[in-house]
């Protein structure tokens, strides 16, 4: 049997599957991956949340940044990897998408949104530091490039920032506790495109797996955690989800 045969067989034993996305999905969608030789922080020095809190010069330069799109998180389209995630939402099989993406491309590819944990925040809007409220991208770029000032919370005056979880900010605690929640509550736990080297959110599949979960991981090169695997397929996402969850 080939491994997408297995990882079908898997998935058509499951009654409850959670799939755990990383960067590796969305470079096939021409996102590069943050932390790779093209990615963002190796063209540009990663502003602390500390710095954009304290530094009206460092939120300039983040806006600065957001509004060119240089680190170029946003304004790509998902892929047929991430459409076969979708279908296997929309079947009912996943209960859940927990990701270390911020490009919203499962919610673009017809994830519910209440159905994806973003573990690091979206870079698709804004929110107030103060109050929470969501902003626009688009609005807060339109009244910025009329009067210059700096973004701020049309309700409260508070600082707003995009809504990814900057260097140097705490991992958000509902996300991770829902994400611990599907880990342990489901049965078979696929791993996409995660090379599983950034903790808390790497303990996850040993989480499922202690829970009684099986573990398949599927990425383009090894990864520390293939030892722990039921199934483990080192190829492109795209094409093994497609040929795994094919469309109608
Ligand atoms: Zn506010």
């Amino acid at each position: 049997m080939s491994e997408r045969q297995r990882l079908a067989e898997m998935i058509g034993e499951a009654r409850r599957v959670v799939v755990f996305t990383g960067a590796g999905i969305s470079t096939e969608s021409g996102i590069p991956d943050f932390r790779s030789p093209g990615g963002v922080w190796s063209r540009m020095s990663p502003i602390y949340f500390q710095e954009f809190v304290a530094s009206e010069e460092k939120r300039r330069e983040s806006w600065e940044r957001t509004f060119s799109r240089k680190a170029g998180w946003t304004g790509a389209s998902p892929n047929v990897g991430h459409y076969a995630v979708a279908r296997l939402v929309a079947s009912g099989k996943a209960s859940a998408v927990i990701t270390q993406n911020v490009d919203n491309l499962h919610q673009d590819s017809g994830v519910p949104a209440s159905q994806v944990i973003e573990l690091h925040g979206n870079a698709s809007y804004a929110t107030c530091l103060d109050c929470g409220l969501r902003h626009e991208l688009e609005d807060l770029k339109a009244l910025f490039e009329a009067t210059g000032d700096l973004p701020a919370c049309r309700d409260c005056g508070g600082i707003v920032k995009v809504a990814t979880i900057s260097f140097g900010q705490s991992m958000p605690t509902l996300p991770m506790l829902r994400s611990e929640a599907e880990a342990q509550a489901c049965d078979l736990f696929i791993v996409l495109g995660s090379s599983l080297v950034v903790y808390p959110a790497a303990g996850f599949p040993a989480l499922a797996q202690r829970s009684g979960a099986r573990l398949a991981i599927v990425n383009r090169e090894p990864t520390d955690q293939d030892v722990l695997a039921d199934l483990v397929v080192h190829d492109e996402i795209g094409a093994v989800m497609s040929s795994v969850v094919p469309a109608d």
